[in-house]
């Protein structure tokens, strides 16, 4: 599996992540009213699984798949946007 397959595929996780943590929230808040701490429980949950998106870099050149210059987005890069390396193809040195 390449890179940007596995970044792709952390984007999906993300996503379902993100749809999770609104429906938990919006969930307490209907059990509950209006809570914080179930807001927190979620932003952090997001964080500690957003986390792993660090380790998406560029095989030639480390930069992250998911940084478009100073900006993060949650789509990663089909070609390195430092290098140029083609991170959609099997790198031979991994
Ligand atoms: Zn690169």
């Amino acid at each position: 599996m390449t890179i940007y397959e596995q970044a792709r595929r952390h984007a999906y996780m993300m996503a379902g992540a993100l749809v999770l943590s609104i429906v938990f929230v919006l969930t307490v808040e209907r059990i509950q009213g209006h809570s914080t701490i179930a807001f927190a429980i979620a932003i952090v949950g997001l964080v500690l699984a957003n986390a792993r998106m660090l380790k998406f870099n560029c095989p030639t050149c480390g930069k992250n798949l998911f940084f478009r210059g100073p900006l993060v987005v949650p789509w990663p890069n089909r070609t390195c946007g430092k290098c140029g390396t083609e991170l959609t193809k099997p790198s031979q040195n991994r």
